[in-house]
């Protein structure tokens, strides 16, 4: 079998049985599982690109065009309520939002600002604890590494190029 075909497969397997958690925590959490929020949690399923939720405004907006950029705000401040999605740095000036809740580390392209995630497993664990300040209980920590994603780290020639085609 082609290997493009199988990674599909399993991805959309995948976003199925995440949808089913989803629905089960809207109803855990007393949420009306509307088809509104279902579209919404499965554009930020899908997409790997940690968007703003201008981001996932324009992503949605395909699939419900009379949705309005204030209902995707009311959602998306009730799924960070409710712990449904997470929020990344918010440092970065804008807020950037992930349905991924395993734990993970990022990769921040310092040029476009794209984030891509990092599995835990693949961060080596940090000795923190002895460098702590005296009563500072630490409950998680994300690293953040910065660098260039693929496309702008390529030459421009080959950047143009890709565009095009
Ligand atoms: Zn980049
Ligand atoms: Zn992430």
């Amino acid at each position: 079998m082609h290997p493009v075909r199988d990674v599909r497969i399993e991805r959309g397997m995948d976003v199925e049985h995440k949808m089913q958690w989803f629905r089960n925590r809207c109803v855990e959490a007393g949420l009306p599982c509307t088809h509104q929020r279902q579209v919404l949690y499965r554009a930020l399923l899908e997409a790997e690109d940690h968007p703003s939720p201008e981001m996932l405004y324009e992503r949605v907006k395909r699939d419900i065009p009379s949705v309005s950029l204030g209902t995707v705000y009311r959602n998306i401040k009730t799924f960070l309520d409710n712990g449904l999605i997470g929020e990344v740095s918010l440092h970065h000036g804008s807020l950037r939002l992930e349905a991924n809740n395993a734990p993970h580390h990022h990769l921040v392209c310092r040029k476009c600002r794209t984030m891509f995630d990092l599995p835990a497993e693949q961060v080596e664990d940090i000795r923190l604890r002895q460098a702590l300040p005296n009563g500072f209980r630490l409950e998680r920590f994300v690293v953040e590494a910065h660098g260039l994603c693929a496309t702008c780290a390529a030459p421009k020639a080959r950047r143009t190029f890709s565009k095009l085609s």
